[in-house]
């Protein structure tokens, strides 16, 4: 996932060898202290973690944070975002797609609108509509990010056909391509 390089994650092997400086003024970090981080590299403004290693810069309070699991985390956040009943802020919105790994356009074609409507739900110029609200928060609690979603922008958007489908028995059901 692309947010979790912006997350400082230290290699306890290099640590043990030289000491850690602030990335942005070069002073020697403060030593690990258990703490709360707001966690805004996930691109939420109101994700606190409790109890992680935080280390702070004594010169310009600079924070690195160590942050175990990080595909569990955003699994949990995900989750949390997608089950609450408030409407989903535009912050939300995009941290929810990038969670399933879609890009902009990829968001678009699932949901059957322009590229443009996705940039206006995620800038707050326009509030998104229940359906691919739903479709967003059931995405995220139902899928994995690397499961394949080309189904969603297969769909076509013409005259409804029902096409004929073939189930063949061997050992198992299988669907005829
Ligand atoms: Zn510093």
């Amino acid at each position: 996932m692309r947010m979790a390089e912006t997350s400082s994650i230290e290699d306890a092997e290099v640590a043990k060898m030289k000491p850690i400086t602030c990335t942005r003024c070069g002073t020697v970090m403060g030593p690990k202290q258990q703490k709360s981080h707001r966690y805004t590299a996930s691109g939420l403004d109101n994700v606190v973690l409790v109890g992680v290693d935080v280390r702070t810069c004594p010169n310009c309070g600079n924070e690195s944070v160590a942050i175990p699991r990080i595909s569990e985390l955003h699994k949990k956040l995900a989750q949390a975002v997608a089950e609450q009943a408030e409407k989903l802020v535009p912050g939300e919105v995009r941290f929810l797609r990038k969670y399933l790994g879609w890009s902009g356009v990829d968001f678009a074609r699932y949901a059957g609108v322009t590229p443009e409507t996705v940039s206006r739900w995620e800038n707050g110029a326009h509030v998104m509509g229940p359906v691919s609200e739903r479709l967003l928060r059931l995405c995220a609690l139902k899928m994995d990010p690397v499961d394949d979603y080309s189904v969603l922008g297969k769909m076509a958007t013409e005259e409804p056909q029902a096409r004929e489908i073939r189930l063949t028995i061997t050992t198992e059901w299988k669907a005829a391509g």
